[in-house]
């Protein structure tokens, strides 16, 4: 455990000083080809290098940081990415950089079956563009070069973003990998939820990324005096509404897995002196299975329509949006929970709710990921953080995944 706690040390001093190279304001702040973005390749490519890689940067604005396996060997992908959200945390991406470089670094002298490159992705939060993960959808030839052309909040399009930043964009289709000499792609990232923090568990396997669906809903009753109309004649489009939140609440608490949530609502006319006429309002809705998240989907749709009828009001509702699960990879899963245990941990599995790269890799190859603590659950946000003995495990766990792994094909 001597070695973990000094990982664990050296993995927050690199964190330090990668999230001291941001906007100015609370937290960290990096968008992708950005001023940021330039100041931050120097010092990242000095964590690699000393990890023993080769460095390189690809079209998509992906630093690499490789080293060769045996001639013919397949290659394993690991990393994540280097932007943050605004006035986001100082762990989430870019820690999935760190650890994989502190465990290579400490197999630096020992011989592998196969070869590694890190990856430290440009773009996966979105935050500035109104697209993302375009370093793993080029990998996987997934990228839509259309979206070259969507700009950020100054009217700056992707394309010039990126010239400017020294990139040739036309470049990105060249970028597809063959699938077949890639083993898999391994992601660290913080869990951004409570689940490992309140079981006292350091690390976790994940098992899926959730899929998302997206219905938009709007209630139409009739909108009267509050003061002059009697209850039993009013349509009261909020209280239906307040009666499907409810009910997407209860069916989401009702299974295993299953996130629902209403996250926006707009009341019309929304005075307080007049019975709601209308509301709009969203659901969304995640699993890690899809069959769960469309029957979900399918039955709240039944039961908007079951309060609308016995309420009179009238309802339109339609599925706006849906991208199905990410499974990960079973045998990448055991060999991660595997050194989970051979380091000291239960090797708890549980599910991602948010998207990662690892969504995108998906595309190209078997994608697994380490979900690391993070205190009270917190992320997207200056008070995120990860303690140093969990990091010190994850690189623990990591050395001994990669010393243990026998190289296969995708
Ligand atoms: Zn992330």
């Amino acid at each position: 455990m001597h070695d973990a706690t000094n990982r664990g040390a050296e993995a927050a001093s690199w964190i330090d000083r990668l999230a001291k190279i941001s906007e100015p304001g609370p937290g960290v702040t990096r968008m992708p080809f950005s001023e940021e973005h330039r100041r931050v390749l120097p010092l990242l490519t000095e964590l690699m290098q000393a990890a023993g890689l080769d460095v390189t940067m690809d079209a998509a604005g992906t630093l690499i940081g490789r080293r060769d396996g045996p001639a013919g060997a397949p290659v394993l992908l690991m990393g994540s990415h280097q932007d943050s959200v605004r006035e986001g945390g100082a762990y989430d991406g870019i820690m999935g950089i760190v650890l994989p470089a502190l465990a290579l670094g400490a197999l630096r002298e020992r011989p592998l079956p196969f070869a590694v490159e890190l990856l430290a992705f440009a773009d996966e939060e979105g935050a500035r563009f109104p697209t993302a993960l375009m370093g793993p959808r080029a990998l996987a030839g997934s990228f839509d070069m259309a979206a070259l052309d969507l700009t950020d909040a100054d009217g700056i399009s992707l394309r010039r973003a990126m010239t400017d930043f020294g990139l040739d964009p036309d470049a990105l289709p060249g970028l597809r990998r063959d699938p077949a000499g890639i083993m898999g792609w391994i992601e660290c990232h913080i869990e951004q939820g409570p689940v490992l923090e309140a079981e006292g568990e350091a690390l976790g396997v994940v098992t899926a990324i959730c899929g998302i669906e997206r219905h938009s809903a709007r209630l139409t009753g009739e909108a009267a005096h509050a003061g002059t109309v009697p209850m039993a004649l009013r349509r009261d489009a909020l209280a239906g509404a307040a009666e499907l939140v409810t009910a997407v609440e209860a069916r989401a608490r009702a299974t295993e897995g299953l996130l629902a949530t209403v996250g926006a609502l707009r009341v019309q006319p929304g005075v307080v002196n007049a019975v709601p006429g209308a509301v709009d309002l969203t659901v969304e809705i995640r699993a890690p299975a899809d069959a769960l998240r469309e029957a979900a989907g399918a039955e709240l749709t039944a039961e908007a329509r079951r309060i609308a009828g016995a309420r009179g009001l009238g309802l339109e509702m339609s599925r706006t949006y849906a991208q199905p699960a990410t499974p990960c990879d079973p045998g990448l899963q055991d060999a991660l929970e595997a050194a989970i245990r051979a380091t000291g941990g239960a090797g708890r599995r549980l599910a991602s709710g948010a998207t990662h790269d690892s969504s995108a890799m998906a595309d190209l190859c078997p994608v697994a990921m380490l979900f690391l603590a993070c205190r009270d659950g917190i992320s997207h946000n200056p008070a995120e953080y990860c303690p140093p003995e969990v990091m010190g495990r994850a690189v623990a766990a990591l050395v001994e995944f990669l010393a243990r792994l026998a190289p296969r094909r995708g």
